[in-house]
């Protein structure tokens, strides 16, 4: 067992430097809560520096050329690649997610950096015919993506290495710099890629690292008028208040959700249902399109929720790092304990905990939930858990007024053989993403990624990250 003296201490990256913080706070594991690391807890000061440094590093990457952006990206990608099971224990370790998930958290990072080297390379405007309006003869109009300057990143615990990635990767393919102030839980896996891009040849003060508790160098961040742009991504309480103050920043916000799947008749639950359960538990259901809400068409119900409950009983509980474990330990004691309330809430008013519903050190188990009511919190919230309700529906109809009444609206997703059905309901869902014929839960890292409502607002996946974290300028030439 690690002890207080042996553990890691971390430093600051800023300005290129790994710098020694006033304050420090000890990291413990999710699973074993055995003290894994020592944090820095940065000031309003120490923040306020990086952020100065990177405001200084914006000249040296607007002229950065795109070959070498995306040349550094590229080595990122490489360099993750081959360290591929020391990040996966990274992130295991500090986060509890599961070795085969985090594996696969890994090789979606170095994914989404060689999509961001791509992008790098194709950064386009366009020419405006300006001849079009009659005082616009003789002139030549073009638009130009310039980098928005300084971006601050603040990301959550579920994914510490690939949401990252969807915040660095873009802000560097646009030649921007970045403050990047991780969740508290899960800061090993920023310093890990800092030291990355480091190696990756990254001029000082283009990537700084600086953690420490949301409220401090959270909210700098969110205020610094030399801050042009906030990325966040995390819950809605959290990402409604950094709207709120952010004032005339750019604020691209991918918050949480409660996401459904409905189940239409005549499908072939065999092939489904093991996708389904995996939707529902994978990383202990903390996935901000985690499957929460099944809909089930009622002559499909009976055998839907028999095969589904079957399949769940399977699934192994345990130790993070073991290869062997399905579910985990969720983020801290305090959600094992919020979620036995929702759950002990959820049979108060008459639904039926199917399996689970218990927990198992600061494991909860996978917990199946019957006929919840749509006002329960399991219901209309976001679990964040490995939780998932199944309930039934007359009709199609009914279905998707259920998956609409929610203030979330990340993705959803439908099982149909029928394409008239498919087509209707892609159209009527009020969400960013319609999965047909899959769950919720499907992203690859390059699609178009985020929300409406509570869910959030802006779209990340590379392509569109870029977008967001550009300024478009226009330039005329007066011919006449
Ligand atoms: P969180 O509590 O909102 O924290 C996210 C980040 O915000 C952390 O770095 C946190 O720092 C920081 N923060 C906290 N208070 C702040 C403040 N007042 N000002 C500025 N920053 C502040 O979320 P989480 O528990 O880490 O993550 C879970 C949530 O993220 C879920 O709701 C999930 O759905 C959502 N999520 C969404 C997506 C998506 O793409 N839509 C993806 C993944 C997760 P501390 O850690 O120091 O508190």
């Amino acid at each position: 067992m690690a002890t207080i003296e042996n553990v890691t201490k971390k430093n600051l990256l800023i300005g290129g430097e790994w710098i020694q913080a006033k304050e420090y706070s000890l990291l413990r594991s999710p699973y074993s809560q055995e003290v894994i690391a020592e944090i820095p807890a940065a000031t309003e000061a120490e923040a306020s520096k990086a952020i100065e440094i990177a405001f200084q590093a914006r000249e040296t990457m607007k002229k950065m050329p795109a070959y070498k952006r995306a040349q550094i990206l590229e080595k990122v990608a490489s360099l993750l690649e081959e360290r591929a099971n020391e990040a996966a224990n990274i992130i295991s370790t500090e986060s509890a997610k599961p070795i085969t998930t985090a594996l696969g958290e890994v090789a979606r990072t170095v994914e989404t950096y060689k999509f961001a080297a791509e992008e790098a390379k194709r950064i386009y405007g366009e020419t405006i015919p300006l001849d079009a309006a009659q005082g616009g003869t003789n002139r030549i109009g073009y638009t130009v993506r310039e980098p928005i300057g300084v971006i601050g990143a603040i990301t959550p615990f579920n994914f510490p290495m690939n949401l990252v990635a969807h915040k660095v990767g873009p802000a560097i393919a646009a030649g921007n710099t970045i403050v990047l102030k991780p969740a508290s839980q899960t800061p090993l896996s920023s310093f890990f890629i800092a030291e990355l891009f480091q190696e990756a040849g990254l001029p000082p003060g283009a990537l700084n690292v600086v953690t420490g508790s949301g409220r401090v160098v959270g909210e700098l961040l969110v205020k610094d008028p030399r801050v042009s742009m906030i990325t966040f991504t995390g819950s809605p309480g959290v990402g409604i208040d950094i709207r709120n103050k952010a004032g005339l920043k750019r604020v691209t916000l991918e918050l949480g959700s409660n996401a459904a799947l409905i189940v239409d008749e005549g499908i072939d639950l065999d092939k489904v249902i093991s996708r389904c359960v995996m939707g529902a538990f994978s990383n202990q259901g903390q996935v901000c399109i985690s499957l929460q809400r099944i809909y089930v068409l009622e002559n499909m119900y009976d055998e839907f929720v028999q095969k589904f409950l079957e399949h769940t009983k399977t699934l192994k509980i345990g130790d993070p790092l073991d290869p062997k474990t399905d579910v985990s330990a969720l983020i801290s004691p305090a959600e094992v304990e919020r979620t036995l309330n929702w759950i002990h809430e959820a049979k108060q008013s008459g639904a039926t905990i199917a399996t689970g519903g218990k927990a198992v050190g600061h494991i909860l188990q996978p917990t199946v939930i019957l006929n919840a009511d749509k006002y329960s919190k399991v219901s209309c919230q976001e679990v964040f858990a490995p939780i998932v309700l199944i309930n039934k529906v007359k009709t199609i109809e009914e279905a998707v007024k259920f998956v609409n009444d929610s203030t979330y609206g990340l993705q959803a997703g439908i099982y149909t053989n029928n394409v008239h059905t498919a087509m209707a309901v892609a159209e009527e869902l009020y969400v960013g993403g319609v999965m047909i014929n899959d769950i919720p839960t499907f992203r690859v890292d390059h699609m178009p990624y985020g929300g409406v409502k509570e869910s959030g607002t802006g779209r990340e996946g590379l392509k569109y990250a870029v977008e967001e974290m550009t300024e478009m300028k226009l330039v005329v030439w007066n011919r006449n």
